[in-house]
C-alpha cells in the first residue's frame, strides 16, 4: 500500500462556510471516525442538504465523536443510523443525557412537518416522508456510550477521543483526537466553545497540545459587551412592565433557559426588575432544567462551585411551568405583565410562534432576542426589523418593541476564542475555521493569522485534507 493511500485525512462535511451542519470525517488507515453529526438548519438551500445521500456509506463509519447535544451538532444521527452506521456514539454523561430529550422531540418534529406538507400539498414528493422518525431517534440512542470528561477513550483502532470541557452547555466538550500512526498526529476540535462568564457552567478547560484545531467561528466578528447587554434586558422588562406588557422570549430550550433563568433570578433577588410571573413553555425545556439542577445537586464537575444544590439559581419563585399544548393555548389569553420563555430560539417552530402570533401586533409588548439567529429564519426577519413575518400560515405585524440581548449567547466572541486559543502550549500547524457565516469565519481567520501569526483556513464544504504533511 502506498504512503498516499495510508495517509490520514479530514474531510469537511458540514459547517464550512455555514453555521450548522457539523460533521467532520477523519479517516485512517484503519478506519473512519465521524466528529459531530449535525442538522444543516435555516436557509432551505442549507436544508435540502440534510436530503442529500451522505457523501460515504454510513456503514462504514467505526464510530462518532460528538461534541455537544445541540442539533446542529448531534441532530443528522438518527438518519446516519438508519442509513446503516452500526458503531458506537462516544459523549460525554451531560450530551448523552440532552441527546435523549433533543432526538426524539426532533424526529417527532421532523413528522409533523411531514405530515403538514401532506396536508397542504406542499412538497414536491408524494407523500412527503420525515428526514427520520421518533422512533428512528429512540433506536439510534441505543448506540450512545458515556465517558467523563479528561479520559482517553479509544474510538477506533488506533485513534482516541478525550473530552475536555467547553463550558457552552451542560456536556459541551472540546473533543482532542488522536491517531497512532508513523506521525502521531492530535487534532482539536472546539465544538462550540463556551464563555468564561456563563452563570451556570464553569469556563472552557484550556487548549491541549494539538497539530491541528478546527476552531468555530459562530461569533468570529463580534464582541459581545454582558454589562451593556443586561442593562438592556433588565430595562426591556422594566419598561415593558410599565405598558402592562408582556415579554416573549425565544429561547433554546437547552441551556438559554437556564441561562435566562439564572439572571431573572438575579434581577428579581436584586430588585432591579419587578417580581412578574415567568412562564417557561416548553416541555422540552422543563425536561433540559431537570437534568441541569441533577447536574446541580450531583456537584458535577461542569457546574460552577457557588452554586449549591440548596439554593436554586433558576426559581425567583414566580416560575411556572407549562406543560400540556391546553395550558400553552390559555396563556394567551392571560394579560401582562408577565413574561414567557418558549422555543425554538430561532422562531423557526415550536410553541413561540403561537405567543409571538398573538402578542406581536400590540405595541404594548416586547420581543427578546437572546441568541444567534440565523440567516432565512423568522428570528432573523425580527431582529432585522421586519414589518410583518409570516407565521401559521399568515402574515403577523410587528408592532412588539424588538430588543437583542447577545450577552446570553453561549458562544465565545472573537477576543475569548483568540484569548482560548492562545491557552494552547504551541502553535497548531493548521487552524481550520469553521461553524460561522462567512463574514465571521473571515473575520476570525483573519484574527487568528495576524494576532497569532498562525496558518488559518477557512474550508470549503466537502473539502478533503491531509494530516499527515505540513
Ligand atoms: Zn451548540
Amino acid at each position: 500500500m502506498s504512503a498516499v493511500a495510508v495517509a490520514p485525512t479530514m474531510r469537511f462535511l458540514g459547517a464550512a462556510g455555514t453555521v450548522t451542519g457539523s460533521r467532520f470525517l477523519i479517516a485512517t488507515a484503519a478506519g473512519r471516525v465521524l466528529v459531530d453529526c449535525g442538522l444543516f438548519q435555516g436557509l432551505k438551500e442549507l436544508r435540502l442538504r440534510n436530503w442529500d445521500a451522505f457523501p460515504i456509506d454510513p456503514a462504514g463509519i467505526g464510530a462518532v465523536v460528538l461534541t455537544h447535544a445541540h442539533l446542529d451538532h448531534s441532530g443528522y444521527i438518527p438518519a446516519l443510523c438508519r442509513h446503516g452506521f452500526a458503531g458506537p456514539i462516544l459523549a460525554t454523561e451531560g450530551t448523552n443525557a440532552l441527546c435523549r430529550i433533543l432526538l426524539p422531540d426532533s424526529g417527532h418534529l421532523q413528522e409533523e412537518e411531514a405530515d403538514y406538507a401532506n396536508r397542504t400539498g406542499h412538497s414536491k414528493h408524494v407523500p412527503a416522508l420525515p428526514l427520520y422518525s421518533e422512533e428512528d431517534a429512540l433506536a439510534s440512542l441505543k448506540h450512545f456510550a458515556h465517558f467523563p470528561f479528561d479520559t482517553r477513550v479509544e474510538a477506533a483502532p488506533g485513534v482516541h477521543a478525550t473530552f475536555r470541557r467547553a463550558g457552552h452547555i451542560l456536556g459541551a466538550a472540546v473533543v482532542l483526537i488522536e491517531i497512532e500512526g508513523a506521525r502521531r498526529r492530535r487534532l482539536l476540535f472546539s465544538g462550540d466553545l463556551g464563555r468564561p462568564h456563563h452563570p451556570i457552567l464553569r469556563p472552557p478547560a484550556a487548549a491541549p497540545e494539538a497539530d491541528v484545531i478546527v476552531i468555530e467561528s459562530t461569533y468570529g466578528d463580534r464582541k459581545h459587551d454582558d454589562d451593556a447587554s443586561l442593562k438592556l434586558f433588565e430595562e426591556a422588562i422594566v419598561r415593558t412592565v410599565a405598558r402592562g406588557g408582556v415579554i416573549i422570549i425565544p429561547s433554546f430550550a437547552v441551556d438559554r433557559t437556564e441561562v435566562i433563568l439564572s439572571h431573572l433570578s438575579r434581577l428579581i433577588r436584586e430588585a432591579r426588575i419587578p417580581a412578574i410571573p415567568v412562564y417557561v413553555d416548553s416541555p422540552m425545556a422543563l425536561a433540559a432544567l431537570k437534568v441541569y439542577k441533577a447536574a446541580i445537586a450531583a456537584g458535577s464537575d461542569e457546574i460552577r462551585p457557588e452554586l449549591s444544590a440548596e439554593a436554586d439559581p433558576f426559581d425567583s419563585t414566580r416560575l411556572n411551568e407549562v406543560r400540556t399544548a391546553d395550558e400553552s393555548i390559555a396563556l394567551s389569553l392571560l394579560s401582562g405583565p408577565m413574561l414567557i420563555i418558549s422555543a425554538s430560539g430561532m422562531a423557526t417552530g415550536g410553541r413561540v410562534l403561537h405567543h409571538l402570533a398573538a402578542r406581536m401586533p400590540d405595541a404594548r409588548n416586547t420581543v427578546i432576542l437572546v441568541g444567534y439567529q440565523a440567516e432565512g429564519t423568522r428570528g432573523r426577519l425580527i431582529l432585522d426589523g421586519a414589518g410583518s413575518v409570516k407565521m401559521l400560515g399568515r402574515y403577523v405585524p410587528v408592532r412588539a418593541e424588538v430588543v437583542n440581548v447577545p450577552a446570553f449567547s453561549v458562544h465565545a466572541d472573537q477576543a475569548e476564542v483568540i484569548g482560548w486559543l492562545k491557552t494552547a502550549p504551541r502553535p497548531p500547524e493548521a487552524v481550520y475555521v469553521v461553524h460561522g457565516d462567512p463574514p465571521a469565519a473571515e473575520a476570525l481567520r483573519y484574527a487568528i493569522a495576524t494576532q497569532l501569526k498562525w496558518n488559518a483556513v477557512v474550508p470549503r464544504h466537502l473539502e478533503l485534507v491531509r494530516l499527515d504533511l505540513y
